[in-house]
């Protein structure tokens, strides 16, 4: 993918706006530059200052914009080339001409996530850290953009890098016996090695656990409500999204009849499952537009049960709570603001009131929680968000495991040394080190256009 030439993109969305930015990077890019720009003061373009000036199209000798140019010089930019911005008046028009202006002096228009493919080619970022880029750019809740900008300063890396030193160092130690045959490894290094190893597996076990809610934060969960008619779901739906209810777009779902909205609880994204209508029938079209419901519930990552407190338990309520599973549900006993009518001590259940908000803490911590599962803990910790990544993690604990039994059989040094190798390119794998041209082509391939 890498080419030794120069791209230019615009770097700001459609539309208009009181700036657009174009971005042109590689070795042509002050070139260019001179032959499309000139600064107020008529002085030179310098490094790293900002300097206003005019763009001009050098073909039609005409000035397009009032522009402000900003020079970064190789190696002190984002792509680690020379780079040049230009802050345009934020019109489609005079963006698209300043680009064509640019290309028309060499340049060639930027692939999908070119930018930062650059940045991860010259070693200014690492593979994690350039998914985090596209993640930041994509975060939709507040939550997931704290998690990317996180993963973004290189926390994933950071924590990866004690333990893979520590596997770099065992690996040395079984080499260096290996070449040195007469000196059998003696048992005080063997328990030292298999220490070393032991507390990698368990690091690298708990990274892998974090991945349990860090997928949700990436690709967000499926909530099905269910209860019967005017128990109180859509307010109680209302009230969990609250003010972070951001995208709520109806869209048809996967299946014909259920309905699909978007948005956000305790900052992760949140898709919901309305499932109105589950009851007993004899109509045959609502017959198979309940099985349609029942099979989202089925899929659906969390299912909150609603009942009203205030009044008694009816057969329709027994018949949802023996229906769905009791690990896969959380009861919430709504209404409680109002007389309770309910014996509800046989149930274990949040008491709630979508009316005056009551109970709404606990239950979101109830799902964040349900949704971590064992990876609880991990949760404010460094995550693993991203499925390309956790499989690698879990794979090079299962190599990690293999050189372990190795150890303990008393195998040969050139036998425990292949598992580990291979736990070792898998840890590159996550920092993108030895990933084949082809996946990083797919990886960098869903960035957007200018980044
Ligand atoms: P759904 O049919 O289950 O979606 O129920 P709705 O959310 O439409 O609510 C049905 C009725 O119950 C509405 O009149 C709501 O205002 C009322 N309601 C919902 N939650 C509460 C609550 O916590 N307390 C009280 N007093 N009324 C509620």
């Amino acid at each position: 993918m890498f080419r030794d030439d120069t791209i230019a993109a615009i770097a700001t969305p459609p539309g208009r706006g009181g700036i657009g930015v174009v971005r042109i990077s590689g070795p042509g890019s002050l070139e260019i530059a001179n032959r499309i720009f000139q600064s107020q003061s008529r002085a030179s373009i310098n490094p790293n200052r900002a300097q206003f000036g005019h763009l001009f199209d050098p073909a039609a000798g005409e000035q397009i914009d009032e522009i402000v140019l900003t020079f970064f010089k190789a190696p002190r930019s984002y792509t680690g080339e020379d780079t040049i911005e230009l802050s345009c008046h934020g019109s489609p028009v005079v963006l698209r001409r300043a680009l064509e202006a640019i290309i028309a002096c060499g340049a060639r228009i930027a692939e999908p996530g070119e930018f930062t493919f650059r940045a991860f080619f010259n070693r200014r970022i690492d593979l994690a850290q350039a998914q985090a880029v596209s993640d930041l750019i994509n975060a939709q809740t507040e939550y997931q953009a704290r998690v990317a900008s996180r993963q973004l300063g290189g926390a994933l890396s950071q924590r990866l890098a004690p333990t893979k030193q520590s596997l770099i160092d065992i690996v040395v130690q079984l080499e260096s016996s290996v070449e040195f045959v007469e000196d059998d490894i003696s048992t005080e290094t063997i328990s030292l090695l298999l220490k070393k190893l032991n507390e990698a597996i368990a690091e690298m076990t708990e990274i892998a656990a974090s991945f349990s809610f860090g997928r949700f934060i990436r690709e967000g969960f499926d909530l099905a409500i269910v209860g019967r008619p005017n128990v109180g779901k859509s307010s109680v739906f209302n009230r969990l999204t609250g003010s972070d209810r951001a995208i709520v777009t109806p869209v048809p779902g996967t299946t014909r009849d259920a309905l699909y909205e978007s948005a956000s609880i305790g900052g992760v994204p949140v898709r919901l499952i309305d499932t109105a209508g589950i009851r007993e029938t004899s109509d045959l079209v609502e017959t198979i537009g309940i099985q349609r419901s029942r099979a989202a519930i089925a899929d659906a990552d969390i299912t909150l049960l609603v009942l009203n407190a205030s009044e008694a338990l009816t057969e329709d309520d027994r018949r949802l709570l023996a229906e769905v599973p009791v690990e896969r549900r959380i009861v919430a006993l709504n209404k409680i603001d109002l007389p309770c009518e309910m014996n509800s001590s046989v149930i274990e259940a949040i008491h709630i009131s979508a009316f005056t908000g009551s109970g709404f803490d606990q239950l979101t911590t109830a799902m964040l929680e349900r949704l971590s599962g064992d990876g609880a803990s991990e949760r404010d910790d460094t995550m693993i968000t991203d499925a390309r990544q956790h499989e690698a993690i879990r794979r090079a604990v299962e190599r990690l495991e293999d050189a372990r039994d190795l150890i303990v059989e008393g195998e040969f040094e050139e036998i425990i040394l292949l598992p580990l190798r291979g736990a070792l390119s898998l840890f590159g794998e996550v920092t993108g080190e030895t990933l084949t041209e082809d996946i990083l082509n797919e990886i960098f391939s869903t960035f957007c256009i200018g980044k």
